[in-house]
């Protein structure tokens, strides 16, 4: 396969491509100019229900919940080469529904391909544990079991990747399941269907449904033959999702935004520092749930480390998936792009300087597209607008600190909890920082790496459960415990027996 053909029928449901009942489609469109990649299928809430049915069949009548975790494995690992054999296609689908540069749709596709393997390798390795019940005539364990039908509902930013992060542990234990990918970015999902038919998917097991939140997402949260609902997005839909849930009492795993502060300590490599602050917050034009949007830097640097920041950021170049000098793309949609424009604005308004960009780029080559240019606001108040909200854009917000409890009360200082760095040229502070940080991932000296085996998630409202790790296998699991009495003889508990 070299080129993706996406065209209706794309919901699968049951084993099978269908189109909506109601014959509805939607254009995708690439955001770096505009141009059409594809229509497909828009379904309605009597789609996800046909969906949701297909899974809870699946689930009670097949054998699938009982397959080996072994086989279940081995499928997960024939994803991975899939996913590795048609690289070029996955990555170009990618750039094409998101605006994202190839090169770095390739490296999620790869970080894709291992997130199957990690789930693939680690499917049949634990089958529980024996539990001492301090008699021998009683035998007790504990065993692991699917929780039932999951509904996956994620976002356009990396729209594969976290697909990947659901689907991969929900079948390594055994569930079923319905995905409703972003309405946004719906081509690497299907891709994928087609990737697990090919593996060996039995029929029911996955199904796909294309369509808005509000319409087919909602019937994830609130249908009551989904046992659990996992959610990765925006702030305010996660306590939609999580309140809708609510009235079946589901299981809900929810991974939320970030506003994640980035400290910088005076001692820190200073060209190091500089460079990490670029990428940490201008990579994929900061629509990165883990961007560092939040620049914490000591007094003594932060005049030069600022104007070196902004003087790069200047240099950054934007453009196209495919065009070879870019190096950061557009924003995912107009209608984000000015929720961009609107955050920056409040911000200055409420007094933070605006150093560099604040405003569309210039020039014919980017009126098409939703590009928004690299931006430093400097002298941003603690507590503000600027420094609470997540601008999910090239935004970077600067803050001051003065020693290491002030460095650590301000990056706490938040209702998130996602993801932190901490730059220092002291290995012991850097250690001491990261234990205090009330956030989910730490980097020390690096922004952004993360490990398929190693746990992802928020502390606060940045989210609830975690994905990828053992963890990430344990929140598609129900634990079970069954206890077997060996000498069963009555009690006489009750003195009329
Ligand atoms: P979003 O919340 O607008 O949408 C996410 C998904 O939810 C989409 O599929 C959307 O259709 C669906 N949805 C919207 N309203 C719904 C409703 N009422 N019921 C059910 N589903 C509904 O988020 P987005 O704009 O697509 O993504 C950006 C957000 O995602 C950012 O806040 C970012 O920080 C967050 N994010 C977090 C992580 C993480 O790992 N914590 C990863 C990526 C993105």
């Amino acid at each position: 396969m070299s080129q993706a053909d996406i065209a209706p029928p794309t919901l699968f449901i049951d084993g099978e491509w269908v189109s909506a009942v109601s014959g509805g489609t939607r254009e995708i469109r690439c955001p770096a100019d505009g141009t059409l990649v594809s229509t497909v299928d828009e379904a309605d809430r009597s789609d996800a229900e046909r969906a949701v049915a297909a899974a809870r069949r699946a689930f009670d009548d097949s054998g699938w919940p009982s397959s080996s975790p072994w086989e279940r494995g081995d499928l997960l690992l024939r994803v991975s080469d899939i996913l590795v054999r048609d690289k070029e296609t996955f990555a170009r689908a990618e750039s094409l529904d998101t605006g994202k540069r190839l090169v770095e749709s390739r490296i999620d596709m790869d970080d894709i391909a291992a997130c199957f393997r990690y789930f693939g390798k680690i499917a049949g390795t634990d089958a529980g544990r024996l539990v001492d019940t301090g008699s021998p005539d009683a035998l007790s364990r504990v065993q692991y079991e699917p929780v039932g039908v999951c509904g996956m509902i994620t976002p356009w930013n990396y729209p594969l990747l976290q697909v990947a992060w659901k689907v991969a542990p929900a079948l390594a234990a055994g569930n079923t399941f319905v995905l409703k990918p972003s309405e946004l970015t719906p081509s690497t999902a299907i891709l994928l269907m087609r990737a697990l038919t090919e593996a060996g998917l039995p029929a029911g097991v996955g199904n796909l449904v294309l369509g808005s939140g509000a319409e087919v997402g909602a019937v994830l949260a609130e249908h009551k033959d989904v046992d659990l609902v996992s959610f990765t997005g925006g702030l305010h839909t996660g306590r939609t999702i999580a309140a809708a849930a609510a009235a079946t009492v589901k299981k809900v795993a929810l991974e939320l935004g970030g506003k994640n502060p980035n400290i910088v300590f005076a001692d820190a490599d200073f060209d190091t520092a500089v460079d990490y602050a670029l990428t940490a917050v201008f990579l994929h034009s900061g629509q990165v749930c883990s961007a560092g949007a939040r620049l914490i830097v000591q007094d003594e640097v932060h005049d030069a480390l600022v104007d070196e920041i902004v003087r790069c950021a200047e240099q950054i170049r934007i453009g196209g998936p495919f065009d070879e000098d870019a190096e950061t793309g557009p924003l995912i949609s107009a209608e984000h792009l000015s929720k961009v424009e609107d955050y920056v604005a409040k911000s200055v308004a409420e007094g933070a300087v605006l150093r560099t960009g604040g405003r569309r780029p210039d020039g014919d080559r980017y009126a098409r597209g939703h590009y928004y240019l690299p931006t430093v606001l400097d002298e941003v108040a603690q507590g503000s607008f600027a420094v609470s909200e997540e601008s999910f854009g090239p935004v970077l917000t600067v803050e001051r600190f003065t020693d290491e409890d002030d460095a650590v009360r301000i990056a706490n200082d938040t209702h998130y909890g996602l993801a932190a760095g901490v730059f220092t040229a002291d290995a012991g502070r850097g250690q001491r920082v990261a234990n205090r940080l009330r956030h989910g991932t730490v980097w020390i000296n690096d922004f952004h790496p993360y490990l398929p085996q190693a746990e992802w998630g928020g502390f606060k409202q940045s989210g609830v459960g975690r994905e990828l790790g053992r963890a990430g296998l344990g929140e598609y699991q129900e634990a079970k415990h069954v206890y077997h009495n060996l000498r069963p003889a009555p009690q006489h508990w009750f003195s009329g027996q």
